[in-house]
This record gives C-alpha cells, sequence and structure tokens, in this order.
C-alpha cells in the first residue's frame, strides 16, 4: 500500500522533499480502516501533518480508500518495523546494481519466457561461453530487467572472483557523458571494460545517439574478444532499432536472440500467487484469478492491481473475495484502461487460423495469411485504443494506409458475408 502511496507523492513533490520527508515514513499497518505511519521525530510529524496531509490523503483516496484516513506516530527509526508489503531497495544499492528481489527463484516460468529463461541460467552457468551476447527483447513489464539481474545475483554467488555490472542504458549514456565533459574517458573505459559480466538493459535507447553507440562499440569488442559475458535487453528485436549503427547490430545478432511474450493466464494467476505468499498474504485463488483476468500484458501492472485490490480491502476493513477485487479494480483503472492487449488479439486470431502470430505480423504475403492478418488488424482497431500507425507499427511496420484499407476491407465483408460475421463475434468473446 504505502509504496503505492509513495509513488503518488513522489510524482507531485520535488525529489528534495521527498528525501528529506517520505523517506523514512513506515507504514505500521492498518486499524480499523486507519493507516498508521511511523515518523522518526515530532519535528517530522508537525510538518508533515502542515505540509502534506492532503496529498497522504489524496494518494489514499487514489487507491480507493472510501474514508481516506491516516494517523502520524512518532517511532524513532530503530523500533521501526518493516514495511508489510514491500522492503524497498534502498536507493544507493552497493555495487553491482542489481535489485534482490530479480532472482531465478522469484521468476516464475511460462510458454512465454521459458526460452529465454533457459538461455539466462545457461549463461549464469558458464558466462562468456554459452551464448555471447545474449539479447533479450520484449514489451514493457514483462520480466527482461528481472531476468538479467537474476544472472547477475547468479554469477555474482556462484563465481565471486568475477565483476558483475548492471548498467541501463539511459544512465551509461548519462555517465558518458559526464566522463567527457570531466575529461575522466580513461577511468569511464576502464570501469566498463573490465568486468567479466556486462548487464545493459534497454539498449534500444541507444538508437539515435551516436557518441554512445561509438563508445559502446568498443566495449563490447573488448569484453566480446576477451570472452567476457554480455547481455542486452531491449523492447524490440536488434533489426527493429532504427538507426543503430550496422556495426552494433550485427554485433547484437552474433549470440543467441531470445524474446518474452506476454504471460498467459495460468502464468499470470502463478506469479500472482508467488506474490501473494511472498508478502505473507493469504489470498483465495478466484480472486487471484479475477485479477490475472483484468491485466494481461505487464507484469508489473499485475502485481500493482494486486497491491491495490489488497490495499482497498485493508483499507475499507473487508475481507477479500471476488467482488471486493471486482470494485477495488474497476474504481482505479478507468474502463479504458482495462483494455485487451493487442499481443493478445494477434495471438488469438493467429490461433484461430492455425497460423504462428509472426506469420501475421511478418512480411508474407502468402493468401493464407492476408485475411487473417486483415482481421487481427481490424480487430485491434476495435478493441484497443492503438492509432492506425500504431497498428502499423505492431504489423511490422507497414503504413497507416495499409492498415486503413485492411479495416475497411474486413467491415465490407462484415456487412455482406455471414461467416465472417460469426467469425468476427466468435474471436471477440473470446477476447473481451
Ligand atoms: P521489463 O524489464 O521487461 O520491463 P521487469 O523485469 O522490470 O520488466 O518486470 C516487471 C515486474 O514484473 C518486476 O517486479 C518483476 O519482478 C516482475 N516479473 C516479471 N516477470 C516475472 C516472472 N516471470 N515471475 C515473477 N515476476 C516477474
Ligand atoms: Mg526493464
Amino acid at each position: 500500500v504505502w509504496q503505492h502511496i509513495l509513488e503518488h507523492i513522489r510524482r507531485n513533490i520535488t525529489e528534495v522533499e521527498f528525501h528529506t520527508w517520505f523517506e523514512r515514513i513506515r507504514p505500521l499497518g492498518v486499524q480499523e480502516g486507519v493507516l498508521e505511519l511511523a515518523v522518526p521525530t515530532s519535528f517530522a510529524l508537525d510538518w508533515i501533518r502542515r505540509h502534506y496531509a492532503e496529498l497522504i490523503q489524496e494518494a489514499l483516496g487514489l487507491l480507493g480508500a472510501q474514508a481516506p484516513r491516516f494517523e502520524l506516530k512518532v517511532v524513532p527509526s530503530t523500533a521501526v518495523q518493516e514495511d508489510i508489503f514491500h522492503a524497498a531497495p534502498p536507493l544507493d544499492a552497493p555495487q553491482p546494481r542489481l535489485n534482490p528481489k530479480y532472482t531465478f527463484e522469484n521468476f516464475v516460468v511460462g510458454p512465454n519466457n521459458s526460452m529465454a529463461h533457459a538461455a539466462a541460467v545457461a549463461v549464469a552457468e558458464s558466462p562468456g561461453r554459452a551464448y555471447n551476447p545474449l539479447f533479450i527483447y520484449g514489451g514493457v513489464g514483462l520480466g527482461k530487467t528481472h531476468l538479467m539481474h537474476a544472472v547477475g545475483h547468479s554469477v555474482a554467488k556462484r563465481f565471486p572472483h568475477l565483476k558483475v555490472e548492471y548498467v541501463s542504458t539511459e544512465t551509461f549514456t548519462n555517465e558518458l557523458i559526464n566522463a567527457i565533459r570531466e575529461d575522466r574517458m580513461s577511468e569511464f573505459r576502464e570501469r566498463y571494460r573490465s568486468v567479466d559480466l556486462l548487464l545493459v538493459d534497454d539498449i534500444q535507447f541507444i538508437a539515435g545517439k551516436e557518441r554512445t553507440q561509438e563508445e559502446f562499440f568498443h566495449t563490447f569488442n573488448a569484453l566480446y574478444e576477451a570472452h567476457k559475458q554480455i547481455i542486452l535487453s531491449s523492447d524490440r528485436p536488434p533489426k527493429d532499432i532504427l538507426t543503430l549503427e550496422a556495426r552494433l547490430r550485427s554485433r547484437f545478432e552474433w549470440g543467441l536472440i531470445t524474446d518474452i511474450q506476454p504471460p498467459d493466464l495460468e502464468t499470470r494467476i502463478a506469479i500472482l500467487k508467488m506474490n501473494a505468499e511472498q508478502r505473507g498474504l493469504r489470498i483465495g485463488e478466484e480472486v487471484l484469478e479475477y485479477i490475472a483476468r483484468q491485466v494481461t500484458s505487464n507484469i508489473r501492472e499485475l502485481e500493482g492491481a494486486l497491491m491495490r485490490t489488497v490495499a482497498y480491502a485493508s483499507l475499507n476493513g473487508v475481507e477479500l473475495n471476488r467482488v471486493v477485487a471486482a470494485k477495488a479494480l474497476s474504481e482505479i483503472f478507468s474502463p479504458r484502461e482495462v483494455e485487451v492487449d493487442p499481443q493478445e488479439i494477434v495471438r488469438k486470431v493467429a490461433e484461430h487460423f492455425a497460423l504462428r502470430p509472426e506469420d501475421l505480423v511478418g512480411g508474407g504475403r502468402r493468401k493464407e495469411v492476408v485475411l487473417p492478418r486483415q482481421v487481427a488488424m481490424f480487430l485491434v482497431r476495435e478493441l484497443t485504443r492503438s492509432s492506425l500507425p500504431e497498428i502499423g507499427q505492431l504489423f511490422g511496420g507497414r503504413d497507416h494506409t495499409t492498415v486503413l484499407y485492411a479495416i475497411q476491407k474486413v467491415q465490407e465483408l462484415a456487412e455482406s458475408d455471414r461467416e465472417v460475421q460469426s467469425l468476427l463475434r466468435a474471436l471477440k468473446e473470446r477476447l473481451v
């Protein structure tokens, strides 16, 4: 609960204010619908009450509390107990910068991620010798960062003498800029070229950054030649990263490229179950399934929905059941947000026509894929908020006029052809 409140607060005040007043607040629990918060001093209590009470209340309201109330108590910091839901990772975690929660043990394996998981395990077992580089791609919130950190933990534990470095592409870029400005390039190079396992997250952000690409190219070569392991993550495969130098793209393709797809229902339920257990929450199967059905495409949001549901029940002092879950989520997600995932549409349509999803989003023009592809485009348009250019992007970078044509075609067919009509109806029923 508290994590969500903090997120809201953080968005609304400056970093300095946040750091000064909120980082040391600890949630004590909920008593009869009142959230109790521990602050370290009476001065802080007074200040927070005068300046931030409304903000905290607003955050509680957003979580679905009917009568959002909280109480501040002075608890000297040693006596403060752990947050009941999250032990937040420290902001400046020691090297390597790995989130302790992101381990293999905490990673639920399903059909959507089993390949990526297997590759990650193989790399963790023999870094530099299994697949190099390992390139993991997939949509937001599907576990790429988690898997990378898991390899990092595993290698650090198994081979304590190896040096592990995790960096987001954004941080790499910023550090590079600083190094250039402060004339510390040799230090920068030494740092990244002396590691045994380099994890670079969200490499798609390197697109268009020429200086960073240049520098990363040399880092890559130095590590690769020394048989050091490199793992990269991205929201798309190398070939779809536009304005990526060809020499980098080809290097990204040297090793193994593996993807993570959105999890199916069973996997989503398993993830929720593990989450609940880890937090010591006992939640009925039907509640977990309900939540898993609402949030289909992003595991971070899936976990958020679980936490919101728990917070809602606890703040309103009611037992958590399916009805309460439905209420909690309906008040938080506006109806449009609980929309169908475009990828899910592609999968379902492909499945229906006994094709592979790749056939639909790929470039092939065989007769047997053209109509299914048009149907999929039509459904994405109808069931999601995607714009025509976005749909074009989803379907292998097609032009928006092609998408428009496809949609009109299906519409015409639906008007004249009973079979197409019932096909669309059946597909929609399975999707929403
Ligand atoms: P990405 O980097 O792909 O955007 P993350 O790795 O940050 O996604 O994952 C988002 C959240 O979902 C994290 O809290 C992560 O622990 C969780 N998560 C993702 N995949 C799994 C999984 N297979 N099992 C358990 N938790 C997962
Ligand atoms: Mg990530």
